[in-house]
């Protein structure tokens, strides 16, 4: 067996990470675990820390780390049948019985699921749909894409362009011209501390109709959102805010992309965010929690408005000229259907809306009156703590200061995994769905001394 020793040099002269500071990481100044196993909420590493992971990987890992129904479905599917392609009608066993487990719990009005690899990759599938339904409608203009500031899509070419964070962009030539950005719905950012969330709604409708009314209703095919915002701060919508921007969306025609791959089984106690908020998307995305990350899988859920246009796009056109090696991958959808049963047989969505009430509400109680916590706010098995360094002014820390990144370091010496997350002082947890309310009193008893250790 390596050693430590061996491994992080190895690591650090081979192995490029992503989302890292690659000079800082190469001169051994940038933080490297070695991550080893894990059981439940917890994950162990090569220095025999265990951890208790508020983030849940990425937020992906739903039901929780070891679990062997899901270890042995893949060692079964991968002695069966390891891999064959599902181009021109080929499938599993797997990737079928799958397709149903999904459609059978997808909102209302969905009519087929692709299967691809991660979050990126179906929203790259979903935009290329929208592109194609416009075309076979002969609407060639149609095209351009709403996403938010803030929103978090992935991190390919046209992903990386919806994707309303500066990091994403910054020195890549992103966005792309076929994509537009809007206000973000996050209240506490609001533009005046004197608006009501009714008002606030109002000022984000004006934004968009503005916006397409610049830009002109017949060029724009798809609005994008997340049904929370996740990467971009885990922002709730505020109240009525979804049904403001669909009737938006409706009376200019434009297709609603859910992209459900933090929301789409059960993070919000509801099956899907759309369930949850009353959508009615055109198509959905998800990923993480369709496998809890046990291999690596995403969906793109068509409906069946799309979908009746698709087929005649196919019958003018022949063969849908999209496809890759690994959609339906066999192990992939062994890993999803054992992992939806076990949603099913755990409880998890009912648990994910209980214990993450919980997990809100001591987590408020905790920290809510802090000097320098802005904002407590979540939705099911999500939560964020925004740190600001005067809370009458709502005025920020410069992000020099790194606030919530040194919170975060000081909670993970006491064994608690928070995300510090991108733009701005925002510590972000998104806990497996399994979480007890034991775990969910250590993260915010943790939260609570770390924040008192960094800001007094
Ligand atoms: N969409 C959302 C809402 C996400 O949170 C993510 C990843 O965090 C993605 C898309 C991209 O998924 P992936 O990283 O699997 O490409």
């Amino acid at each position: 067996m390596l050693t430590n020793d061996e491994l992080a040099k190895w690591d650090r002269e081979n192995f490029m990470h992503p989302s890292t500071h690659l000079a800082q990481f190469a001169r051994g100044e940038a933080p490297q675990r070695i991550v080893t196993g894990g059981e439940g909420a917890h994950i162990t590493d090569r220095d025999g820390n265990r951890l208790l992971d508020g983030f849940a990987g990425l937020y992906c890992v739903n039901v929780g780390y070891g679990r062997q129904e899901i270890a042995e479905a893949i060692a079964a599917q991968a002695r069966d049948l390891s891999y064959y392609h599902a181009y021109a009608g080929h499938g599993s066993e797997a990737s079928i019985t799958l397709s149903k487990m999904v459609m059978d719990r997808a909102p209302e009005g969905m009519a087929r699921v692709y299967f691809g690899l991660g979050g990126s990759d179906a929203n790259e599938t979903n935009i290329k749909l929208v592109w194609y339904y416009n075309n076979i409608l002969g609407r060639p203009k149609k095209k351009k894409i709403i996403s938010r500031w803030r929103g978090y899509h992935g991190s390919g070419l046209v992903t990386g362009s919806l994707t309303g964070l500066e990091l994403f962009h910054k020195k890549f030539d992103l966005p792309l011209d076929q994509v537009i950005h809007t206000e973000a719905p996050y209240y506490f950012r609001r533009p005046d501390a004197s608006m009501s969330e009714g008002d606030f709604v109002g000022y984000c409708v004006e934004k968009l109709e503005a916006l397409i009314e610049a830009e002109g209703a017949d060029t724009i095919a798809a609005f994008i959102g997340e049904p929370v915002l996740g990467t971009g701060g885990i922002v709730p919508p505020p109240a009525g805010y979804w049904e403001a921007i669909q009737a938006v969306l409706e009376a200019h025609d434009i297709l609603l992309i859910a992209d459900e791959v933090v929301t789409g089984f059960g993070r919000l106690g509801t099956m899907f965010g759309s369930d949850h908020y009353g959508l009615k998307p055109d198509l959905i995305t998800s990923a993480k929690g369709l496998t809890s990350a046990y291999a690596p899988l995403s969906a793109s859920i068509v409906g069946q408005k799309m979908w009746d246009v698709l087929e005649r796009g196919t019958d003018e056109n022949g063969v849908l000229g999209h496809g890759w090696t690994y959609s339906a991958h066999p192990i992939g959808a062994a890993a999803g259907v054992a992992n939806l049963k076990l949603i099913d047989s755990l409880g998890l969505v009912e648990n994910a809306g209980t214990v993450g009430a919980y997990l809100n509400e001591r987590m408020q109680a905790a920290v809510g009156d802090h000097a320098h916590v802005g904002d407590v706010r979540g939705e099911g098995m999500l939560c964020a703590v925004e740190l600001v360094a005067d809370r009458d002014a709502r005025r920020f820390f410069d992000a020099s200061e790194g606030k919530g990144a040194k919170v975060v370091a000081a909670m993970l010496k006491r064994g608690v995994i928070a995300r510090a997350m991108p733009q701005g002082d925002i510590l972000g947890f998104a806990p497996p769905l399994c979480l007890t309310r034991d775990e969910a009193d250590r993260i915010v008893e943790v939260t609570a001394e770390s924040i008192a250790e960094v800001l007094g």
